[in-house]
């Protein structure tokens, strides 16, 4: 199955998924035809420091994505604001920026987004799994993140990465629709009510931490 990084550089970048695959890659682990690969001693400088982080160590080859999406800011511009979300699957992507160029260090976070999807708009039309999901959490940055967005095979239990803290969050679809949608059912004013509102929603929907945190991000990001 292709990683997150293959199909979002696919889609904006025009990047060749691997056809007849004989080895894969060793920054994200996705797939890839070694006659197409780039080998380590072509990309990594001197300066390298970053073996530590490499996801398949038994590799010597890196996939056409991985080496496309090197060393450019817009691997951390791209990064969503808090709330709001990013994502690929094998047929669709957001934000759908295409004909990205990633050796152009100019690109600015406009030219990224001409419109912005929150996770409530991805909650109520799910693409077709397996996809990735990329969710803002608000701060921070990590450029290397794409190659850790996990792939989910599910609509209703889905894992994504929270950026840029750089955090794995496990949570139930319909349980965080249910829960926002009281929430918006009941009429509270003042901070206060907001705040122990959230904290009975929380409790009375048996939330996991990770829905608890996401309903948050969703509430405050409005
Ligand atoms: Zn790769």
């Amino acid at each position: 199955m292709h990683t997150f990084i293959q199909l979002f550089m696919h889609h904006t970048s025009d990047i060749p998924l691997p056809q007849t695959p004989d080895d894969f890659c060793r920054e994200c682990a996705g797939p890839l035809g070694r006659a197409s690969a780039t080998l380590p001693a072509q990309k990594y400088k001197d300066t390298w420091v970053d073996e530590g982080i490499i996801l398949y160590k038994n590799s010597g080859y890196i996939c056409p994505a991985c080496s496309a999406a090197n060393g450019n800011p817009i691997r951390s511009t791209i990064i969503p604001t808090k709330g709001r979300v990013m994502w690929a699957s094998q047929n669709d992507f957001f934000p759908r920026c295409v004909g990205v160029d990633w050796k152009d260090k100019s690109i600015s976070r406009q030219q990224l987004y001409q419109a912005e999807q929150t996770l409530e708009d991805f909650l109520q039309s799910i693409p077709d799994p397996p996809f990735g999901l990329v969710i803002g959490s608000g701060g921070g940055n990590n450029k290397h993140f794409m190659r850790y967005v996990p792939m989910c095979y599910s609509t209703e239990t889905i894992t994504a990465i929270l950026m840029g803290g750089f955090e794995y969050v496990t949570f139930r679809v319909g349980k965080l629709i249910e829960a926002l949608d009281f929430y918006d059912s009941q009429e509270c004013t003042t901070p206060r009510e907001k705040k122990e509102l959230i904290q009975n929603i929380i409790k009375n929907y048996e939330l996991w931490t990770a829905e608890e945190r996401l309903l948050k991000i969703m509430i405050y990001s409005r």
